[in-house]
């Protein structure tokens, strides 16, 4: 991120020069021509935004620079650098589209039309952002980088998020969440994924993102101590038998995967293995498995958690060996991960490892990517674009692609509650609390009676109407999909019998 303080606020030649100094370390992997190329945009990009400012006051121009040094992050090609920084002109300025074609080509045009908004004109609300949506999503199965440029735009949105309005953090971290670290997780973006994960997350459920926190700091000390310990004699046991050139180093389990572990296991904090792992990236594949088995012959494992990805990739195309090792020490368990460069690389940066700066001269940079098998999801997705359905049914139908195992709901007072999918509004009550499950007769879904057994959706208000009369019916339980709510209304039945 950006450190603003060394950013001049009131002059802007001065606030751009200092910019472009910060850009540069950035991208010394590019070839000079190509340094050249993100130089022209650089200063288009500011002669168009000028003095516009951003919420926090900053100038706008240190938006674009800061989502281009994200895109700089994953060794992105020029291209896409270049229309990084211009991602906003189109929309924001009075530089047109068919100017950005003019100066810089049809394909950095095209990447930055991507991720342009249509005109307020047109189209307004809902129906306008389901359009844009669309858009998005047929432009990136045409090339995928524009992708790329979207999550590191949101990114940096999502860094800078404390300066919106409080109702306005909660939608787009809601819809980052939604949206965007689910197309980083299907595409394989560990990078993007986890971190918008850990920002949204703050912002949706403050008081868990909390509690987690304080909760898991000592938890993760602990773990990191033991880790240095385990990393060191890993290293020197390796050495020794002669395996060198290799990367082991230790990493913390980040915010949002330990809450959704911990909720999806009903395990509690103290009984997670993971929440510091040690990664060992190793320069082949016939290495890994070396790695694996001299460890195996040193320290105890636990067989039944040895996870092999290599051979079995995941559906997202990842790959890695996990396995879990008591640590002769202190006893406990600990996860390790090997990997070879290139699977890490894919893990971290997904498709755009594939296509990195070197292999990709300019010109021939567009990727035949939608062809790929793991890749049918988007292609399915483009083609509900076509479908004739209203612009509601789009939107959910896109969020049931991308994320097909969870939704989020809101209160009345605008909490989100997260529930698995096909959750109704029993399973809500009981994620309230269990006397108002109990008791629950009646939903209000967006202000209109709902049936109690009928499915919520993401995005709808939910209101529970109770009435101490009311007790949980064996049909109930049909209803349910929430670990939670099956156990109440069980517990009430038996109560209810003597
Ligand atoms: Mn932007």
């Amino acid at each position: 991120m950006i450190d603003e303080s060394s950013v001049s606020q009131s002059n802007l030649q001065e606030a751009a020069e200092s910019l472009w100094n910060l850009l540069i370390p950035h991208i010394t992997y590019l070839s000079d021509a190509d340094k050249e190329l993100v130089q022209l945009a650089f200063w288009q990009m500011v002669e168009a935004h000028g003095e516009q400012r951003r919420k926090s006051g900053e100038f706008y121009i240190i938006h674009p620079v800061a989502a281009c040094i994200n895109l700089t992050r994953l060794k992105l090609d020029a291209s896409t650098l270049a229309a990084g920084l211009l991602h906003d002109v189109p929309e924001d300025t009075h530089v047109t589209l068919d100017e950005i074609t003019q100066n810089f080509g049809t394909e950095i045009a095209f990447l930055v039309s991507g991720i342009t908004k249509l005109g307020k004109v047109k189209y307004q609300g809902e129906e306008r952002y389901a359009e844009n949506l669309r858009r998005m999503f047929v432009a990136m199965s045409k090339d995928v980088r524009v992708i790329y440029i979207k999550l590191a735009d949101r990114l940096h949105n999502l860094q800078t998020l404390d300066h919106v309005r409080v109702d306005k953090q909660r939608r787009i971290a809601l819809e980052s969440l939604e949206i965007y670290a689910a197309i980083a997780e299907r595409l394989g973006i560990g990078f993007f994924k986890g971190e918008i994960e850990d920002l949204a997350f703050k912002y949706i459920l403050p008081q868990e993102y909390e509690d987690l926190q304080s909760s898991s700091h000592l938890k993760i000390e602990e773990r990191t101590r033991i880790g240095d310990d385990i990393i060191n004699s890993v290293t020197s046991i390796l050495s020794h038998k002669n395996i060198h050139n290799i990367k082991v180093y230790g990493r913390a389990k980040r915010y949002y995967s330990i809450y959704r572990k911990l909720k999806d296991k009903d395990i509690s904090i103290t009984n997670m293995y993971d929440l510091f792992a040690i990664r060992i990236i190793t320069r082949s594949v016939d290495q890994c498995y070396e790695v694996l088995s001299e460890l195996q012959q040193e320290f105890e494992f636990l067989d039944y958690r040895l996870k092999d990805y290599i051979a079995v990739p995941k559906a997202n195309g990842y790959q890695s060996i996990h396995a879990v090792m008591i640590d002769p020490k202190s006893g406990m368990d600990f996860e390790i991960q090997i990997r070879t460069e290139e699977m890490h690389e894919f893990a971290e940066y997904g498709v755009a490892a594939h296509f990195s700066y070197k292999q990709h001269m300019r010109g021939e940079k567009r990727l035949d990517f939608v062809t790929g098998d793991n890749l049918k999801w988007l292609q399915e997705i483009v083609e509900l674009g076509n479908d004739t359905i209203d612009k509601d049914e789009y939107i959910r139908r896109v969020k049931l692609d991308l994320f097909n195992d969870r939704i989020f709901v809101l209160t009345p007072l605008g909490d989100v509650i997260e529930l698995p999918m096909d959750a109704t509004p029993i399973d809500f009550a009981f994620h309230i609390h269990n006397d108002v499950g109990i008791h629950a007769s009646m939903a209000l879904v967006n202000g209109h009676p709902h049936k109690l057994s009928q499915p919520l959706r993401s995005g709808d208000v939910v209101e529970i109407i109770t009435d101490k009369k009311q007790q949980p019916k064996p049909d109930w339980l049909n209803w349910v999909v929430s670990r939670q709510a099956r156990h109440g209304i069980k517990s009430a039945l038996s109560r209810n019998k003597h």
